[in-house]
């Protein structure tokens, strides 16, 4: 099957329409309502579309997906430059724990279902 024959499948469908309605079918970034699409925040090779966390799951306007893709890419590139020592990955983790919190923060910022926070 490939990537575009699995976004078509109905697990995929449902995990989008989920995402979607969660989101309040808005760009979590600006707000924007038209051209939505759901953004993973990770691939990893054997997973299927579907199969992610839902927090790693976000609605995003085609307009910031490109720039959120654009950038996600870089920081792989520069993660790929760090020596890859069992010492500095368990650094790194426990960095990235930190700024999960503090987007964990961010995202009480963000729209849920029930609508943006500050309407
Ligand atoms: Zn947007």
């Amino acid at each position: 099957m490939t990537y575009a024959e699995k976004l078509k499948d109905h697990r995929w469908q449902e995990c989008r329409n989920k995402i979607l309605t969660r989101d309040g079918f808005r760009c979590v970034c600006c707000g924007n309502s038209n051209k939505v699409q759901v953004h993973h925040g990770y691939y990893a090779y054997d997973m299927e579309p579907w199969e992610y966390e839902h927090d790693t799951l976000w609605t995003l306007c085609d307009r910031c997906h490109s720039g959120v893709s654009y950038s996600m890419r870089q920081l792989k590139i520069d993660i790929g430059r760090m020596l890859p020592s069992f010492a500095a990955m368990s650094i790194m983790r426990q960095d990235a724990v930190n700024l999960s919190e503090a987007l964990n923060q961010l995202y009480k910022m963000t729209p849920t279902s029930k609508g943006w926070p500050n309407e």
